[in-house]
C-alpha cells in the first residue's frame, strides 16, 4: 500500500463544500520519487534500469510524448535508448529491431510510441515484444494475466487512474465504478483493475442504450472516450468522483466558447497558444463532483510516472529481485 497523500485541495466556500481537485502532479511527484529510490537501491547491487523507446517517423506530438518520457528517466536514473527508424521502414525491419530488444540484457522496457505509420502491422509489433519488457502492458499475455489477477504489467494510465483514488483515500470496494470506454489499452483494464479493487464495475461503449441513466448511478465514473466535453452535468450525480482520462485539443474560437466562455486562465492559455485541451467530461460537470480529476494536471500526469514505475517492476521481475 502507497502512503497516504492526500494533498488534494478542497475549497470550503461558506456552507458548500466544493469539489476535492485530484492533483495528478503531486501523485506523480511522489510516484517518481518513489521510483528514483528504488532505482538507487538497485544501483547498489550493480542493476541499472533501461528503457528502450522506440520513434517511427515524425509526428510531432509523439514526439513531445517520447521526449517527455526519456526526460522522465534521465531524472530518475533510468537508463534509456531512443530509437527512431523513418516512417517508410516494414514491419519486417520493425520486427527485427524489437526481437533485437527482447534480447538485450541492459534493456528492461520496450516502448513502441503508437500511432505508427498505417502500413506498419501494429498488432503485430506489439505481440513481438517479450511480455516480460512490455512495460506499456499492451501484449496480449499481460492483459491475460492482468484478467486472471496474476502479476502483470498494467497499462500506465489505468494504473494512474489507481493510485490517484488510493492515494487520494477515494474508497473503491463496493462503490459502482462505470468506466465509459472499452478500448483495450484505457477502458477495458482500467475496469479490470477497478473490479480487482472490489468495485461493481459497469463499462459502458457507444453502443450503450441509456447510457446517462447508467452515468447517473456511478459513485466513480471513469470517461475515456476521445470526445471532446462528452459527459455532461445531466450524466453526473452529485458527489461523484469523476475521473477524466480523455485529452482532446480545441484548436477554435468556436470549440473554445463551448467550453471556457467566460473563463479568463483558459482565455489566456488559449490565446497564448493558439489551443487549449479540455477533457471527456464538461467542465460545468467538475462542479457537481465529490472529486475531479482536472484536464490538463489530472490523469495524464500520471502516465509516465506509472511508465517509470513499470520499468523498474520489469528490471525487479526480470532478476527474480
Ligand atoms: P478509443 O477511441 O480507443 O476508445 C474510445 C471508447 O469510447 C470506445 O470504447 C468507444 O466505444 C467509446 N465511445 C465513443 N463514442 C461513444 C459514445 N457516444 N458513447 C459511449 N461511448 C463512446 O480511445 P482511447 O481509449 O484510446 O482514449 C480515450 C481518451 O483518453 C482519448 O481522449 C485519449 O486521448 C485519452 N487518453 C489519455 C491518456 C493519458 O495519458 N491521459 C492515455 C490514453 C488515452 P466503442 O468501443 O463502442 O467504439
Amino acid at each position: 500500500m502507497p502512503p497516504p497523500l492526500p494533498r488534494a485541495i478542497r475549497w470550503i466556500v461558506g456552507a458548500h463544500e466544493m469539489p476535492t481537485i485530484l492533483d495528478g502532479a503531486t501523485i506523480a511527484a511522489a510516484i517518481k520519487q518513489e521510483v528514483a529510490e528504488e532505482v538507487r537501491a538497485l544501483a547498489a547491487r550493480g542493476v541499472r534500469p533501461g528503457l528502450a523507446a522506440v520513434l517511427v517517423g515524425n509526428v510531432a506530438a509523439s514526439e513531445i510524448y517520447v521526449r517527455n518520457k526519456v526526460l522522465a528517466c534521465e531524472e530518475l536514473g533510468i537508463y534509456s535508448e531512443l530509437i527512431t527508424p523513418p516512417a517508410e521502414i516494414t514491419t519486417a525491419a520493425m520486427l527485427d529491431l524489437v526481437s533485437a530488444l527482447n534480447s538485450r540484457d541492459d534493456i528492461d522496457g520496450i516502448l513502441i510510441q503508437l500511432p505508427l505509420p498505417a502500413h506498419v502491422d501494429a498488432k503485430a509489433l506489439l505481440d513481438a515484444v517479450a511480455p516480460e519488457k512490455d512495460v506499456d502492458g499492451f501484449h496480449p499475455i499481460n492483459a491475460g494475466r492482468l484478467q486472471a489477477g496474476r502479476q502483470a504489467l498494467a497499462p500506465c494510465t489505468p494504473a494512474g487512474v489507481i493510485e490517484i483514488l488510493k492515494r487520494n483515500n477515494l474508497p473503491i470496494a463496493g462503490k459502482h465504478a462505470v468506466v465509459v470506454g472499452r478500448s483495450d489499452i484505457v477502458g477495458k483494464p482500467v475496469a479490470m483493475l477497478l473490479l480487482h479493487e472490489n468495485a461493481t464495475v459497469t463499462i459502458c461503449h457507444s453502443k450503450t442504450r441509456n447510457l446517462a441513466e447508467i452515468t447517473r448511478q456511478a459513485d466513480i465514473l471513469v470517461a475515456a472516450i476521445g470526445r471532446p466535453g462528452f459527459i455532461t452535468p445531466d450524466m453526473v450525480t452529485p458527489g461523484a468522483t469523476l475521473i477524466d482520462v480523455g485529452i482532446n485539443r480545441l484548436n477554435t474560437r468556436e470549440e473554445f466558447d463551448l467550453f471556457f466562455k467566460g473563463n479568463a486562465k483558459r482565455e489566456a492559455t488559449f490565446l497564448k497558444r493558439g489551443s487549449t485541451i479540455v477533457g471527456d467530461i464538461h467542465p460545468k460537470a467538475f462542479e457537481l463532483a465529490g472529486a475531479y480529476t482536472p484536464v490538463p494536471g489530472g490523469v495524464g500526469l500520471l502516465t509516465i510516472a506509472m511508465l517509470m514505475a513499470n520499468t523498474v517492476r520489469a528490471a525487479k521481475m526480470r532478476r527474480g529481485i
